[in-house]
């Protein structure tokens, strides 16, 4: 039957005719779309490369010996329904938040405590009701232990960030790499306890670019690493705007139904605490609630 109406349909004329149309189209109209999309696409795969920020997977871990390491959540997540293979920063987060249709949001404050700023983020935190996790350095909470400690004590967590941040000490070798880990470690449990501790790691700078040979080593120590896919673009500049700050987390939180959210807790950041009750505000009229990254 199919065969027939064909002959017949090319009997009539109006294949050629039809083919020409085609033709016309394509060169007209269909060709000049297919080289803007072309072009198009080449700009927003380039700006993709270049704004890693915005790449779900630098956060979390790439290796799967790391995440297995991870206490089975109960009850166990049911995969999500959307077509979305899970990447492992997915199971990681999704460890942590997840079950199907919740949105969770992971406030994380690096580089400090600081004498300034940590307090006034506490202050914020406390008043919204919202834990988070404080991703410091070794030699700050040695200069600032009463900010590390009342952070644990208001409910929050403190992640490794190394002891010094500097990066001619965190990668001259894996051995100084682990010596970086370790003091911080020892530091900070000396100063709030176990409880308040939790051994997940922040590379300074983000993983982006680290070599290999380090991600794989902290499963070792019993660590994982955890990065961010969403921030307030407060590392781009001092003094950076609020209502610039909210923009970031929209435009970074948009369409995530978890959220690891990357802010400073340095002694410049006036303008964190300032954005910090909006920024919660707002993921919380979004749906999100809010999560620690202890494991
Ligand atoms: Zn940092």
């Amino acid at each position: 039957m199919r065969k027939n109406y064909k002959v017949t349909y090319t009997r009539k004329g109006y294949k050629p005719k039809k083919k020409l149309d085609v033709e016309k189209f394509f060169m007209h109209i269909g060709l000049p779309i297919l080289i803007i999309a072309v072009l198009f696409s080449g700009v927003a795969i380039a700006k993709n490369m270049s704004t890693p920020k915005y790449d779900e997977t630098i956060i979390g871990s790439p290796y799967s010996e790391q995440l297995l390491s991870l206490p089975a959540p109960t009850p166990t997540p049911v995969p999500r329904d959307d077509g979305v293979a899970p990447s492992f920063e997915a199971e990681y987060v999704q460890a942590y938040n997840g079950y199907e249709g919740e949105k969770i949001a992971y406030l994380t404050f690096d580089d400090g405590p600081t004498s300034n700023i940590t307090p006034r983020i506490l202050d914020v935190l406390k008043e919204k009701d919202v834990k988070a996790t404080f991703f410091v350095l070794g030699k700050m909470v040695e200069a600032y232990p009463e900010m590390a400690k009342r952070a644990v004590q208001e409910g929050h967590v403190l992640a490794n960030h190394s002891y010094s941040h500097d990066y001619k000490s965190v990668y001259d070798s894996k051995e100084s790499f682990f010596d970086e880990i370790k003091r911080s470690e020892e530091l900070v449990i000396n100063t709030v306890g176990e409880e308040g501790y939790t051994r997940v790691f922040r590379f300074p700078g983000g993983s982006a670019g680290k070599p290999d040979e380090y991600k794989l080593a902290l499963s070792e120590i019993d660590y994982v690493y955890v990065d961010w896919n969403a921030l307030n673009g407060d590392a781009e500049g001092h003094n950076v705007a609020v209502s610039t700050q909210l923009a970031n987390i929209k435009e970074t939180t948009n369409g995530r139904s978890s959220a690891v959210i990357l802010m400073h807790d340095a002694a410049t950041k006036d303008t964190t605490v300032a954005a910090l009750p909006q920024i919660i505000d707002y993921l919380r009229s979004q749906g999100f609630t809010f999560k620690t990254l202890k494991r």
